[in-house]
């Protein structure tokens, strides 16, 4: 058989272990030390498997570093401030976003990066972009190890790429969906023997009477209580953006991207993308537990156009040809628009802030 080494490891570890939850599916196939998808390659751009927002226009990262520097001010303008990316890609939003600090120096001289990121080949080539910038940039591969103080955190499409754990309710209960053989030897979804006694005390209320058949997804809360502490015990504040739900549910949201389309989950373990939905809210009831703020969630395109996209499209339309400027039109569609394709009402943007913030830049009241 023309297995894939990912392929190999997964089958090795079922014949050892038995049926493999999802959640450790998700976790080898995205981050396996040598096999895992984001591990050995830059899946990002026209030539790679998808486009994110800062991708799309220099805009994006632009107006999040205005943004960050409007938190910083908010905050007393601190001397020393620790602005943190979560899966930060090619370095294009910190990119973007130090450029437009500059505006603000005393911010821009106060900045010291860092990014958490575990993949060897995305630091590579954060390095290229981000050295020599007049910032100290460090790496970390996870949140904990940021040293300690006020932090401003941005994430774009990072909570995505956090393995889910599948339940599905079943006569007895909810029991965790595996991934399995079938009698032909291939890879199929299916429900462990046992069920979880007491899962079902960590589903919303309204949902514990789902009917038979129901998938719910969990994903641990490991790093949304991190982020809580974080900025509940050393000031700032977050932003992260993805696509997701704000109110939790029911059904299945994992899902294979492949050169720009879906693939099937199952069919090349390590080589496509996996994510799965936010659940924004309960990420928000994890960090509000840990005595931190929240603020939104509010769509993408909503949350652009308050923070003035426009008027920064439009500034950049005056110095360059017709082309570019019909270029610029579409990327602003593309990050605020409500059409299949666009970003502006799929994907969601949520904050977080120290108690002493009572709103962010963005997320104010109307007025
Ligand atoms: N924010 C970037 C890239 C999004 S892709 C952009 O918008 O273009 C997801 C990013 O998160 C990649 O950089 C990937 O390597 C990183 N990543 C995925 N899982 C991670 C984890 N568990 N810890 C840290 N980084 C992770």
């Amino acid at each position: 058989m023309n297995q894939n080494p990912m392929e190999a490891e997964i089958r090795r570890r079922i014949a050892a272990a038995g049926p493999m939850p999802v959640r450790e599916y998700m976790a080898l196939c995205l981050s396996h030390p040598e096999h895992g998808y984001y591990m050995t390659r830059d899946p990002l751009g026209r030539a790679g498997d998808f486009i994110t927002a800062p991708e799309v226009s220099q805009m994006f990262g632009e107006l999040l570093g205005l943004w960050a520097s409007a938190v910083w001010q908010a905050m007393g303008s601190p001397a020393r401030i620790r602005l943190v990316e979560l899966g930060p890609g090619r370095g294009t939003l910190m990119h973007d976003a130090l450029r437009a600090a500059l505006v603000v120096p005393d911010f821009h001289a106060a900045v010291a990066v860092h990014l958490v990121e575990i993949s060897p080949a995305l630091i590579a080539r954060q390095r290229q972009k981000l050295t020599g910038l007049g910032v100290p940039v460090t790496w970390h591969a996870t949140l904990d190890d940021v040293p300690e103080g006020p932090v401003i955190v941005i994430g774009n499409e990072f909570l995505d790429a956090l393995p889910v754990i599948q339940m599905v309710r079943l006569e007895d209960g909810w029991h965790e969906r595996v991934i399995e053989l079938d009698p032909a030897g291939h890879f199929t979804f299916g429900t462990a023997a046992d069920a979880v006694p007491r899962f079902e005390q960590l589903l919303p209320v309204r949902l514990r009477n789902a009917s038979i058949g129901a998938l719910y997804e969990w994903r641990s809360d490991r790093f949304a209580l991190e982020l809580g502490r974080r900025i509940a015990r050393d000031g700032g504040a977050a932003l992260l953006i993805d696509y997701g739900h704000t109110r939790s549910g029911l059904g299945e949201t994992l899902q294979a991207v492949a050169g720009h389309g879906y693939a099937d989950p199952l069919a090349a373990p390590g080589s496509v993308d996996l994510t799965a939905h936010v659940d924004f809210e309960a990420l928000t009831h994890a960090v509000e537990c840990m005595g931190a703020r929240s603020h939104g969630p509010l769509t993408q395109g909503e949350f652009l156009n308050r923070l003035g996209i426009d008027v920064r499209a439009a500034t950049l339309k005056a110095s360059v040809d017709a082309q570019a400027a019909r270029d610029i039109d579409a990327a602003l569609m593309r990050l605020t628009g409500a059409g299949r394709t666009d970003m502006g009402e799929l994907f969601k943007v949520i904050a977080f802030s120290h108690r002493s913030l009572a709103t962010l830049p963005g997320f104010e009241p109307p007025a």
